[in-house]
């Protein structure tokens, strides 16, 4: 029976895979960040690595392939689109390819939440990014260097506040390098998961 597609962690499973011979070196360092991602949001979900894409990538794979000024690049949103209508069990993706995002360009990886869908390009194929894409997958789809800042947490000081200035650390900071998944994204995912498999 199919399933609504943002129901996707009832299944509990993300599932991890390469598209192309390119992408397979990537696979153990985003399988790493990715594991992660999960402990640190304490969540309780199963990551499964693949050494293939299943089947019913196939098509979905194929329709995102885009030509932009003559390079082949691949779109999110066509596979996430395509992908929401094949799959038929609750789980997540996280597909590796090795191609430049169609939009935005510069991306080293995109993930939503209600896909339940993660693509990490392979030449940023890192544990750093597939971590970061992890926890939008999981359901945080902000960036900690956007303007918003909730007070009480002891990595939202007030200087911070006062100046105006976001802090560069964290996780979730856009195109950043630290790995430290920082306390208010982690009591955000803790809440939502709370809310989707209460216990
Ligand atoms: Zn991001």
């Amino acid at each position: 029976m199919k399933h609504e597609v943002w129901r996707w962690g009832e299944g509990r499973e993300i599932w991890i895979y390469p598209e192309g011979e390119d992408a397979k070196s990537s696979l153990p360092d985003v399988t790493a960040g990715v594991k992660a991602a999960v402990h640190d949001a304490e969540v309780d979900l199963k990551v499964v690595t693949l050494s293939q894409p299943p089947d019913y990538t196939r098509e979905a794979f194929s329709k995102a392939l885009v030509q932009r000024k003559g390079e082949t690049c691949f779109d999110y949103w066509r596979y996430a689109k395509t992908l929401a209508r094949v799959r038929t069990e609750a789980h997540a993706d996280v597909l590796v390819m090795n191609h430049s995002f169609r939009s935005p360009y510069w991306a080293h990886g995109m993930a939503v939440f209600d896909y339940g869908l993660a693509v990490v390009a392979g030449m940023w194929g890192d544990t750093h990014t597939a971590k970061h894409e992890a926890i939008h997958v999981l359901g945080y789809h902000m960036h900690d260097d956007f303007p918003l800042w909730v007070l009480g947490y002891p990595d939202e000081p007030w200087g911070c506040f006062l100046t105006g200035r976001p802090r560069e650390e964290g996780l979730m900071v856009l195109l950043g390098k630290d790995d430290h998944l920082r306390q208010r994204t982690r009591a955000a995912l803790r809440e939502f998961w709370n809310v989707l498999q209460p216990t």
